[in-house]
């Protein structure tokens, strides 16, 4: 990527990657120090693993909060930054980051939109989350043209005939949304239980019995492939017997997993695929570059929510040096700083 500056790029003095608990956190202790910031995450929501691993598990390590839903924390968390007003830039990976040689840092995402950040913190958790694949030969051929791992425009799915591979919620949501609108739809799943919410499977099922879809129990075992086009799939049940389905696209809905992706070419000291940082501030090998949260390591690193919490307030006090080396630091508590509870929206203090 270029170094020189880009005018078209949103300007930022901190740019915060992931928006998983740590990342939105960031934005409170940036917010209280008075530093604006963007957040970018690669999912469609904020909230990292606590919302796409465990929205319903309790958790009854964060302080003064006995229990807390994993999902509820992260509405917590954005109901406490509301007062910041960061931007936010969802379902985008950043994918590029170059320091320029005025400090501060281009970067660039996966759908195209530009920073010009005065500093980076980098909240990636166990890095970007990436759609389970289809393990068949030649899938790769058709990713994006005949085979999708999510769904950007359903309008594209009306009128054809279609296989939706999957039993957790998103298979069930658009096998229930796309049925009526396509030619045709078979769903599989590997097990005849499903993850999906009982209701969408119970609907689905009346469709099925209605003559409305077709459900079959096995996996994608084989394409089959017509000149340069996907005309459809050989499905392998349990009792090993294959059934031909024809079909014009396949949607593959099997999970979500977690890669570092491209934060291991920026550069960086790493260390068993986690970014080595320094304990004062949690900056990494690069100047004006943070890491907090499960992505980074250090002796005695602990991957709790936690932890991370403690490492984005030390990490924002690094960006308060790093963008304005000049400025005296000094702590405020926010129960008695006139101006913090400004900056915070709250009446100043008695
Ligand atoms: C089942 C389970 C139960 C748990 N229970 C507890 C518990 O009780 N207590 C506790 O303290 N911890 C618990 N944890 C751990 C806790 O969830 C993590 O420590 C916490 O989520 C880390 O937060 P984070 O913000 O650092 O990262 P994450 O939550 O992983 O969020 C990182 C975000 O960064 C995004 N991202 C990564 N790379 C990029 C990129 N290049 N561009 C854009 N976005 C990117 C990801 O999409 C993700 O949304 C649990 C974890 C699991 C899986």
């Amino acid at each position: 990527m270029s170094e020189a500056v880009n005018r078209d790029a949103v300007s930022t003095e901190c740019l915060i990657v992931g928006a998983g608990p740590v990342g939105l956190f960031a934005v409170f202790e940036l917010g209280l120090l008075g530093i604006k910031c963007q957040i970018v995450d690669s999912l469609a929501h904020p909230g990292g693993q606590c919302t796409e691993l465990y929205p319903d598990k309790p958790i009854y390590d964060i302080p003064a909060l006995p229990v807390c839903g994993a999902q509820e924390l992260i509405d917590r968390l954005l109901q406490q930054i509301k007062p910041f007003c960061a931007g936010f830039h969802l379902g985008q990976e950043v994918a590029e980051l170059a320091r320029r040689a005025d400090g501060r840092f281009n970067v660039l995402t996966s759908t195209g939109t530009r920073f010009d950040a005065g500093s980076v913190i980098i909240a990636a958790g166990l890095g970007s989350f990436q759609p389970r694949r289809l393990m068949v030969p030649e899938a790769e051929r058709f990713e994006g043209k005949q085979i999708h791992y999510r769904v950007r425009n359903a309008a594209d799915f009306r009128g054809r005939d279609l296989l939706i591979a999957g039993g957790g919620d998103s298979a069930l949501d658009w096998t229930l949304d796309l049925c009526g609108k396509a030619r045709s739809i078979t769903l599989v799943h590997r097990r005849a239980e499903f993850r999906a919410q009982p209701a969408s499977v119970a609907r689905m099922k009346e469709l099925v019995a209605a003559g409305r879809m077709r459900l079959l129990e096995g996996t994608v075992n084989a394409l089959n492939i017509e000149g340069d086009r996907l005309a459809g799939a050989r499905i392998m049940g349990s009792d090993k017997a294959l059934t031909e389905v024809a079909c014009e696209q396949l949607l593959a809905f099997f999970g979500l997993h977690p890669k570092l992706g491209p934060i291991a070419n920026w550069g960086l000291a790493l260390e068993k695929k986690a970014i080595s940082v320094d304990t004062e501030k949690f900056q990494t090998s690069e100047p004006g570059i943070f890491a907090i949260g499960d992505i980074n390591t250090y002796p005695g690193k602990k991957k709790l929510i936690l932890s991370g919490f403690h490492e984005a307030a030390l990490a924002s006090f690094g960006v308060q040096h790093y963008i304005y080396p000049d400025k005296r630091q000094f702590l405020q508590y926010t129960t008695t700083s006139p101006v913090m509870r400004q900056r915070l929206g709250v009446a100043p203090p008695d």
